[in-house]
């Protein structure tokens, strides 16, 4: 059994006078308020590294904190650990003969699981475990008017990538509490293309991976084939023929993978009615890989959509179509592009890999997976800056819960605010 340390708990008479001492005169940053009010029990959490101080205030004369303040006076409470198997744990501690509180597992705040070791096992310390909730990928698919536009927020089913590749440099026990990893250090991930549909036709930017991947691959990404692309589409009534063109941010197999199908045995273009528009310089890169991306341009993804005499390459940053326009950010692969919606005086972003989930914000947390990290560096505090004053919609392609939302920040700390 592993447990990392997730919180220190402090039983305190006022949470209010209590955060004077520890925001104000320890100086501890104080996150935006996250009050979880439980078993009569009001708390606030103050990160300090990895993990937190969560200061404890009774809501109630028979809370069990009113009941240790009553008996000790206020002070440390509990000590929390986190796990990864919580009943693995239990168990493992009851055939040690460890005494309990709960030998079961009970729901905690946020969809977690805790339970308590009884002091007199942990000398003297009240212990809790805890197990994260496992973050599941919201797979709606949602509408959105904007201007002249219908933007809707498709899927092509979740998938996982290595933890510590998403994060770069960024050290695991960072990143780990905003996206927690499996038990093979991959985090849970979602493939969202945009649909955009307007007076021109329908357009798609990026399309998934689709259903080429063989069962080694399948299980190294843990895809999930239940629910694809196909069906998402199926949800607002229309088909892959009802697509008339698919533009790609950059022709990575999580991507672009769905621009290709398997039919009779041949490899065709999925949307067979629409036209692929590629950024020229991109498709030199992923047509000509080296060591370093091969594992990420997979052939079989485009090279049939040239054969077939369905791509339109572009050579520079442009307006596709009205309201639809690319600037290459570089950075993750040398063309990466994101993708700005703009009409009605509105301006929405898909921001594809230079930005893939919420936890993405701050700009130094930049993937491993990136060829170029210095320039996503550059891109992002030049463009987060101006997505904050100028209130961008930002489509999140690879976050499992956000797919659209606003980037906020208050006192340096940066949130997403969802809107979709
Ligand atoms: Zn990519
Ligand atoms: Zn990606």
């Amino acid at each position: 059994m592993r447990a990392v340390l997730d919180h220190v708990g402090i039983a305190v008479q006022d949470i209010e006078k209590a955060l004077a001492f520890y925001g104000e005169a320890l100086g501890l940053q104080i996150e935006a308020p996250e009050d979880v009010t439980t078993e009569r029990v009001r708390a606030r959490a103050i990160p300090v590294g990895g993990p937190a101080l969560e200061l404890l205030e009774a809501t109630a004369p028979d809370s069990p904190i009113a009941t240790y303040i009553g008996k000790r006076g206020p002070g440390l409470h509990h000590v929390t650990l986190r796990v990864d198997d919580i009943r693995a744990a239990l168990a493992n501690l009851a055939a040690r003969g460890v005494r309990l509180i709960n030998s079961e597992p009970r729901p905690g705040a946020e969809g977690s699981l805790v339970a308590f070791i009884h002091p007199s096992a942990a000398h003297g310390v009240l212990v809790e475990l805890k197990q994260s909730a496992a973050p599941d990928v919201r797979l709606e698919v949602k509408s959105i008017a904007f201007g002249d536009l219908q933007l809707t927020t498709l899927n092509d089913g979740p998938f996982r990538l290595d933890g510590g590749a998403m994060f770069g440099v960024v050290p695991r026990p960072l990143w780990e509490k905003l996206s927690p990893p499996d038990d093979h250090n991959r985090i849970q991930l979602a493939m969202r293309p945009l649909l955009v549909e307007a007076s021109w036709g329908r357009m798609l930017i990026d399309c998934g991976a689709g259903d080429k991947m063989g069962p080694k691959q399948v299980d190294i990404y843990a895809l999930d084939r239940s629910r694809t692309l196909d069906h998402a589409l199926d949800t607002v009534k229309l088909t892959s023929e009802s697509i008339d063109i698919a533009l790609a941010t950059h022709l990575h197999f999580d991507h672009f993978g769905g621009a290709t199908a398997q039919v009779d045995g041949a490899l065709r273009p999925h949307f067979a009615n629409a036209r692929y528009l590629i950024r020229a310089a991109e498709w030199e890169d992923a047509t000509h890989p080296h060591e370093r991306n091969r594992a990420s341009y997979l052939q079989e993804d485009f090279v049939p959509l040239k054969s077939a005499g369905v791509v339109d390459f572009f050579p520079d940053d442009c307006t596709i179509k009205p309201g639809v326009r690319v600037e290459r950010t570089g950075g993750h692969t040398g063309q990466h592009q994101i993708v700005y919606l703009e009409s009605g005086g509105r301006t929405g972003v898909f921001v594809a890999d230079m930005i893939p989930t919420t936890a993405h914000l701050q700009d130094p947390w930049v993937m491993g997976y990136d060829l170029f990290p210095m320039e996503t560096l550059a891109f992002k505090k030049r463009f987060i800056r101006e997505a904050i004053e100028r209130e961008y919609l930002i489509f999140f392609e690879h976050d499992p819960k956000v797919a659209a939302g606003y980037i906020r920040e208050t006192g340096g700390k940066r949130f997403v605010e969802q809107v979709l």
